[in-house]
C-alpha cells in the first residue's frame, strides 16, 4: 500500500493541471511544491493562451486573475535605427471564450493550485523534492524531499519541475545536457500608469497587446517582447547561451540598449524599473526532449522541454498545463488498470502525440534553428527594413526605383545569396507548415 496515489513535483501550470485531472477522477494526489506558495518562484514573459483550460475548468475565464486580454499581436523586426511592424489586431479576442491573456505568475499560478486543492488535491508547499525512491525492481515508487520523514511513495510520480527537470535526470531520460539548446529568459516589469499604456499601445479597459520582436538583441542571436499588464509593461529578451557567453555583454546591458532603440524608447518613457528576473528556457524543441515516461513516472510541462519557442511563438504554459493534464489522465488510467509501468503509462506520450502539444512542436521543428541562426539574426532584420526605407522614402526628383532593383541591392548590401534566401524562405514555408 501506497502514501498515496499520486505525487506530482511542482506547482507551476504543468504540476496543478495534472494534479486537478487526477484528483476529479477521484484519485488520491499530492502536489509538492518549493515555493512558499505556487508561482512564488515563477517567471515567464507575460501571456497564456489558456484554451486548454477549457476542458478541465470551463468557465475559467470567470474566474483566473487575468491582466488584460490580448486584442494586439505584433512582430516587430529592428534594424539599429529603423522597424518594420506587423500589426493584427482582433477586438473579439477581447471577448469571452478569448485568445490569450497577459497574468502575474504568482497570481495565476496560485490560482490554479488552488483549483487542483478544490479538486481533492493535498497541497504542500516549502518542500524540495531531492531524489527519487525505486522499489527492489528499480521501478519509481516514491520520493524523498528535503523535510525530516519527508519520505512519500506513490503509484505514479508526474515530474512537473520545470526546465532543467532534476528528477527526469534523476531518472536517466535525458540525455547529456548541451547549452546550445537552452536560451536565457530576461524580464522588466516597468512600471507605468494605466492610462498612459492605454493610450500608447492603443488599448482600451482590460484590452492587451503582445509584442514579439526579431532583432534589437545587440547581436546576440535571440528575441524581444513586450507585454501590457494593467499598470506595468513586461519588456525582455531571450538570450541563445553559448551566444550570450561568447561575447562581453550582460543581459541588463543589452535590455537597456532595447529599451533604447527610437521604436521601443517612446513606448516606455518615464517608466520604472519594479522588477527584474531570469529565467531558463528549453529552447530546441523536439531535439532536446527527453524520454516522458518510465516505470512510476511521468514527465511534463518544461521539464520534458515541450516549450514551444519558434520565432514568432513563445508558448510554454500552455503546453505544460496540457501536458500536465495528459500526464495526470494516464496516471489514473494506469492506475485503475492495474499496471504503472512504462508500458502502462504509455496512454501518455500517445495523447501528446495525437494532440497540438507533439503536432506543433513536430510541424515547427526546424524554426527555433532558422529564427536563431546568424542569418535570420544579424542579416534579415537589415535587409528587409532597408527593402521598407527604399520603398517609402521619396526621392524626387529621381522616379521610384522598383521593387526588384530595390530587393536585389538591398540583398546585396546585407549580404544574403540568392540562394540562401531561397533555401530560408523555402524552411520558412515548409516549417510554418
Ligand atoms: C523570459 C521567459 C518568457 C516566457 N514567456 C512566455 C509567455 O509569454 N507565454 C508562455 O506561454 N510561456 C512563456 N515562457 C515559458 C513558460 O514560462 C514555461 O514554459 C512554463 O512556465 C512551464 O511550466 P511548467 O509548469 O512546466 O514549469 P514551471 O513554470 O517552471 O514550474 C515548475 C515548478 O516546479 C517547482 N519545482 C522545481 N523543482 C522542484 C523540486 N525539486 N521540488 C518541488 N518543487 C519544485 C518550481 O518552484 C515551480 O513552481 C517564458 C519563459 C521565460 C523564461
Amino acid at each position: 500500500m501506497t502514501d498515496t496515489d499520486i505525487i506530482v513535483v511542482g506547482a507551476g501550470p504543468a504540476g496543478s493541471c495534472a494534479a486537478i485531472a487526477a484528483a476529479k477522477a477521484g484519485k488520491r494526489v499530492v502536489l509538492i511544491e518549493r515555493g512558499p506558495f505556487p508561482g512564488s518562484k515563477n517567471m515567464y514573459g507575460g501571456v497564456i493562451y489558456p484554451r486548454i483550460l477549457d476542458e478541465l475548468i470551463p468557465d475559467w475565464f470567470e474566474h483566473a486573475p487575468i491582466q488584460r486580454w490580448i486584442v494586439r499581436r505584433s512582430t516587430m523586426l529592428l534594424s539599429d535605427t529603423g522597424a518594420l511592424n506587423i500589426d493584427y489586431r482582433s477586438n473579439a479576442w477581447g471577448q469571452a471564450p478569448y485568445n490569450g491573456a497577459t497574468a502575474y505568475r504568482p497570481d495565476f499560478d496560485n490560482w490554479l493550485a488552488q483549483q487542483a486543492v478544490a479538486a481533492g488535491a493535498e497541497l504542500i508547499c516549502s518542500t524540495t523534492v531531492t531524489g527519487l525512491l525505486r522499489d527492489a525492481q528499480g521501478r519509481i515508487n516514491g520520493i524523498t524531499t528535503d523535510r525530516p520523514d519527508g519520505d512519500l511513495t506513490a503509484s505514479v510520480v508526474i515530474a512537473c519541475d520545470g526546465v532543467n527537470s532534476f528528477i527526469a535526470k534523476d531518472a536517466g531520460l535525458y540525455k547529456a545536457v548541451d547549452a546550445s539548446n537552452y536560451t536565457l529568459g530576461v524580464k522588466e516589469t516597468l512600471s507605468l500608469p494605466k492610462n498612459v499604456i492605454d493610450e500608447r499601445f492603443g488599448v482600451r479597459d482590460n484590452q492587451g497587446v503582445d509584442i514579439e520582436i526579431l532583432g534589437g538583441t545587440s547581436g546576440v542571436n535571440g528575441g524581444g517582447f513586450i507585454y501590457t499588464n494593467l499598470d506595468t509593461i513586461a519588456l525582455g529578451v531571450v538570450l541563445k547561451l553559448p551566444k550570450l557567453s561568447a561575447q562581453k555583454k550582460r543581459p541588463e546591458e543589452i535590455i537597456a540598449e532595447l529599451k533604447r532603440h527610437p521604436a521601443i524608447a517612446p513606448l516606455i518613457e518615464g517608466a520604472e524599473v519594479i522588477e527584474y528576473s531570469a529565467h531558463l528556457i528549453p529552447e530546441a524543441g523536439l531535439d532536446m526532449m527527453p524520454k516522458m515516461v518510465a516505470d512510476g513516472l511521468l514527465v511534463a510541462g518544461d521539464a520534458a522541454a515541450l516549450c514551444l519557442a519558434a520565432g514568432i511563438w513563445l508558448e510554454g504554459v500552455n503546453f505544460a498545463m496540457a501536458s500536465g493534464m495528459y500526464a495526470g489522465q494516464s496516471a489514473v488510467q494506469a492506475i485503475t488498470a492495474g499496471n504503472t509501468t512504462a508500458s502502462g503509462l504509455q496512454s501518455y506520450t500517445k495523447k501528446l502525440n495525437e494532440t497540438f502539444v507533439l503536432k506543433d512542436h513536430k510541424k515547427l521543428r526546424k524554426i527555433p534553428h532558422l529564427v536563431l541562426s546568424d542569418r535570420v539574426q544579424h542579416k534579415y532584420p537589415g535587409f528587409v527594413t532597408g527593402i521598407m526605407e527604399r520603398m517609402f522614402r521619396v526621392e524626387n526628383p529621381h522616379p521610384k526605383p522598383g521593387v526588384r532593383r530595390i530587393l536585389r541591392e538591398e540583398r546585396k548590401k546585407a549580404g544574403i545569396s540568392l540562394m540562401d534566401l531561397v533555401r530560408d524562405a523555402l524552411t520558412g514555408l515548409k516549417g510554418f507548415g
